[in-house]
């Protein structure tokens, strides 16, 4: 916000200016605001709360006002960027305050809504996802209905509704589905934690030494919508799956918390190979199976084809 004082200088500057000219043009400069229309109708309005010479004697706020109200009109900056200023009547006489501008509260909202969504290496541009905009076609028409079923009755829903499973081939849009149902849930102040899983595994191996996993674990694991990215990419560490994976899914099926996953594998597969062989080598099927048990119990598997959308290079 540019100072005030730059104004007021300029405005003292012309009045102390020595000689009848600049008198006579503080003068002029006066008459011409007092005539303003805005200003006219405002005094006329508020004529019985007002004294006599106000107009006189508030000829600096209303100067203000004049000065910041064209600029806005004009686009220019004002020294009360995004404000619009509005008269009032103060002991007698005007002043001027200043109100959030349409813009200035339509910016705010958007800061307020990204805060609701917190993300973990995620792309950047999933936070301007959107249901709305999300390309229907035979293939993704599955999943955007449960999405967007998901997104309505939720906010309002007092028992358990599970999340959505999506999985299907790399760029038919499963991980800007999940952006647009984090938004879209924002909106109605529900909290949604969106995580690259591959990034978040090698960030749990990365601090096992100081033990600070533990705390990550216990943010994500209460987070009121918990969506994981990616899984079943890569070859899990048998340590994240018990220790990282497995609590999370056990945490939020005791307290019964949706979850939303993503992945290019179905849930057959993934319990099949990627839960049941882990770095460990030697196949844990059983283990698999339980874990596989809570991910049915908190998402539902919907299958996502079409065209692979990713940037051309
Ligand atoms: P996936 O996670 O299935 O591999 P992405 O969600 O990353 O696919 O989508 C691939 C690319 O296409 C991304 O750049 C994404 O922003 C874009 N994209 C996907 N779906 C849409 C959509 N409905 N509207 C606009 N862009 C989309
Ligand atoms: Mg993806």
């Amino acid at each position: 916000m540019e100072s005030v004082s730059k104004y007021i200088r300029q405005f003292l500057r012309e009045r102390t200016i020595n000689g009848e000219g600049a008198r006579k043009g503080f003068e002029v400069a006066s008459q011409k605001i007092k005539a303003d229309p805005e200003i006219r109708k405002f005094i006329n309005q508020h004529q019985s709360q007002l004294a006599d010479d106000a107009a006189d004697r508030s000829i600096a706020k209303l100067r203000e006002y004049v000065m910041v109200r064209d600029a806005e009109k004009n686009n220019q900056t004002s020294f009360v960027p995004g404000y619009t200023p509005q008269l009032i009547v103060s002991d007698h006489l005007i002043d001027v305050t200043y109100k959030p501008s349409e813009e200035l509260l339509a910016k705010r909202k958007a800061v307020r809504m990204a805060r609701r969504v917190t993300t973990l290496s995620m792309p950047k541009d999933i936070l301007n996802a959107s249901l709305d905009d999300f390309e229907q076609s035979d293939g993704r028409f599955a999943a955007l209905t449960m999405a967007v079923n998901f997104s309505d009755q939720y906010p309002s829903r007092k028992q358990f509704m599970p999340g959505c499973y999506l999985y299907g081939p790399f760029g038919v849009g499963k991980t800007y589905l999940l952006g647009a149902v984090a938004n879209d849930l924002a909106k109605s102040g529900v909290l949604t934690t969106l995580i690259h899983f591959p990034s978040f595994e090698s960030e749990m191996k990365a601090s096992i030494g100081d033990n600070s996993y533990l705390k990550k674990i216990d943010s994500v694991k209460k987070s009121q919508v918990l969506m994981l990215d990616d899984i079943g990419a890569n070859t899990l560490s048998t340590w994240v799956r018990d220790e990282v994976l497995g609590v999370i899914l056990e945490y939020r099926m005791q307290q019964q918390l949706p979850m939303f996953f993503s992945s290019n594998i179905s849930m057959e597969k993934l319990a099949d190979s990627w839960l049941t062989f882990t770095n460990r080598g030697e196949g844990e099927p059983l283990k698999a199976q339980r874990l596989m048990q809570r991910i049915r119990f908190l998402s539902r598997e919907v299958k996502l084809t079409g065209s692979d959308r990713r940037p051309k290079k």
